[in-house]
């Protein structure tokens, strides 16, 4: 592909209006215009899809499964390339974007593997002369919807198991990166995914997304973004006369606990890592952090000792933290910084624009956060921490559970017991001990709790194809 327009003009087809894709570390780097899908662009999506169906359906699942091998093959080698465009696009270090390449090839690999033994199950009858089986059947056309902030290995991680199951897709990646995704279509393409099998669709979510969650021939729709927006499909499907399958992974507000027990220096990693790896942008990230009264001192000195090593700059270059991804996310930190200030929090580090040509800001650090204010309940979704002292690990807890999200939550400690009551009474999808609220490995299921997630399906390991998938029993007699 010699240029990121002709990637655009190749595989984003629509015949709406025109705008710009920029690369956030150099607001006047333009990477390619993008035509938006009209209306009448969506419903032609979804009609392919459907046309596709039964094509795709019948094929063997050992064959599906060695298109998604060999793309896996081809993205492995194209890696760098995949990485480049994910910094430039999305504005993450290249070392977090190879990071991210990697698992998405690794995603391709793992559920085109899985492709070849997606079956039902053999139950013994009462019956002498009957036989009960259970098969596994695909759903039909999925749609998939995805944010922004991993551009590739959230579309790769819902269309994956949707492929190996059977099903087409309609995939609406975030505006903010669909250079990502049309790379992803493009070697797809050249693993031999026949052409409409998946079907991309490009636009805001408030002008089509309506359009494909209510339309009747989407059998499934599998959704990461927002709360509020999760939340407002799933009243939309509520009002459907047809029962459209959901799967929604949505925002979180994560805390780390740093106990008396804990290794200070790892704890002051962690914290720093989880906060400000990928400009604050996981849903995973390390939000609130809730520290125990005996080690809060020596804590809050580390912490600020080692964040004044943290690099910020373009992602290109050597760096811990890349730039914030637009503008309209930019200037949602700084009125949260604003907000922060003034509702009594105190700013110990940060705060501060750093270059007015990209969108970069300091990592930023308030201290003094109580229940009651925003900085502490709300998804904020940039480098902006909150650090709140708790008097004993009973209090602890409960602060970690004093929000509506329950995505994941972490502790630092070595004391078994403290761990073991944090493991069974915090209410969080996954809790990680001794390790960053961040990361994921793709062989383990995942899913948030609470107003984190609907709970009902989880993502990822051999448990997304349960999403993707419907199971009919089968009464053989003879
Ligand atoms: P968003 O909710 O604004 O958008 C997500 C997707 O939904 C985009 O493709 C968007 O265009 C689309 N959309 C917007 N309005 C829609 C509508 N009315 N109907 C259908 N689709 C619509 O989220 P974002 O800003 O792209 O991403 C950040 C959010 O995603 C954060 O809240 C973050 O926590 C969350 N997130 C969650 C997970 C998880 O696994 N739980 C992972 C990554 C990000």
């Amino acid at each position: 592909m010699k240029s990121y327009q002709e990637l655009a003009d190749k595989w984003i087809k629509g015949n709406g209006e025109e705008y710009l894709d920029i690369d956030p570390a150099d607001s006047s780097h333009v990477l390619a215009k993008i035509k938006i899908y009209t209306k009448d662009d969506v419903k032609a999506s979804i009609e392919k899809a459907m046309s596709k169906f039964e094509e795709w359906a019948k094929l063997p699942g050992p064959k599906r499964g060695a298109i998604l091998l060999k793309a896996g093959e081809l993205m492995e080698q194209e890696a760098q390339e995949f990485a480049l465009l994910m910094t430039l696009e999305e504005g993450k270090t290249l070392k977090d974007s190879m990071f991210e390449v990697i698992r998405s090839y690794n995603l391709l690999k793992f559920y085109g593997a899985l492709a070849f033994k997606i079956s039902g199950k053999t139950l013994p009858s009462a019956d002498m002369n009957t036989r009960i089986f259970t098969v596994k059947e695909p759903l039909g056309v999925v749609a998939a919807i995805t944010p922004w902030n991993f551009p590739l290995s959230i579309p790769i991680w819902k269309i994956a198991p949707a492929l190996a199951s059977g099903n087409t897709v309609v995939l609406k990646p975030a505006s903010k990166t669909p250079l990502m995704v049309a790379k992803l279509l493009d070697i797809l393409s050249r693993a031999a995914l026949p052409e409409g099998v998946v079907n991309l669709v490009v636009g805001k979510g408030s002008e089509i997304g309506d359009l494909i969650v209510s339309d009747d021939n989407i059998t499934a729709v599998s959704f990461t973004g927002s709360t509020e927006i999760g939340q407002r499909i799933y009243r939309l499907i509520g009002s459907k006369n047809r029962m459209t399958r959901i799967q929604l992974e949505l925002g979180g507000k994560n805390a780390l606990y740093v106990d008396k027990s804990a290794d200070l220096n790892l704890a002051t990693e962690l914290a720093v890592r989880g906060a400000f790896s990928l400009t604050g942008q996981s849903c995973t990230a390390t939000s609130r952090l809730i520290v125990h009264k005996a080690v809060y001192e020596e804590f809050r000195h580390k912490l600020l000792e080692r964040v004044k090593r943290w690099k910020v700059g373009p992602g290109t270059e050597d760096v811990d933290m890349g730039p914030v991804v637009d503008k309209s996310q930019f200037d949602k930190d700084l009125q949260y910084i604003e907000y922060g200030k003034s509702a009594g929090a105190k700013l110990i580090y940060g705060g501060n624009i750093l270059s007015e040509r990209g969108y970069f800001l300091e990592p930023t650090i308030f201290e003094n956060v109580t229940l009651d204010m925003r900085l502490f309940k709300e998804e904020i979704f940039g480098p902006v921490l909150s650090v709140t002292e708790a008097k004993d690990l009973d209090e602890a807890i409960r602060l970690v559970n004093a929000v509506d999200y329950g995505h994941t939550a972490g502790i630092v400690a070595t004391d078994v017991r403290a761990i073991n009551e944090f493991i069974s009474r915090v209410e969080a999808g996954v809790i990680k001990v001794n390790k960053p609220t961040i990361g994921l490995e793709l062989q383990a299921p995942f899913g948030g709790f609470k107003n984190s997630g609907a709970t009902t399906w989880k993502e990822m390991g051999e448990e997304a194809l349960e999403f993707y998938t419907r199971e009919k029993t089968i009464y053989e007699g003879w």
